[in-house]
């Protein structure tokens, strides 16, 4: 099971890959509220790269984490049962 870290555009949205979740982040959206990292440090970790580690984690958590996020910058699909929440446009 790879992560992979595709830069979709540049400045745009970056997805982060496992067989079960995907999370898109727009980093232009981001205003660095710290709910992801917050709620779960282990997976949104802003000092590391690729700074989403998604190998070993539980694809709920990282599914409620973005769902946490408030500025739209996160959004997620899961792989494992199709459901997903797509960043907000912009
Ligand atoms: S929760 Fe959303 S807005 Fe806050 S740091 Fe994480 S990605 Fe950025």
């Amino acid at each position: 099971m790879g992560e992979t870290e595709t830069r979709m555009r540049e400045g745009v949205a970056r997805v982060y890959r496992t067989d079960r979740i995907e999370v898109t982040w727009a980093p232009r959206r981001c205003i660095h509220a710290g709910e992801c990292f917050g709620n779960a440090p282990e997976v949104f970790e802003p000092w590391a790269r690729p700074w989403v580690r998604l190998d070993g984690a539980d694809p709920d958590l990282v599914e409620a984490t973005v769902r946490l996020c408030p500025s739209g910058a996160l959004g997620f699909r899961r792989l494992d049962d199709g459901s997903g929440v797509d960043p907000a446009p912009g």
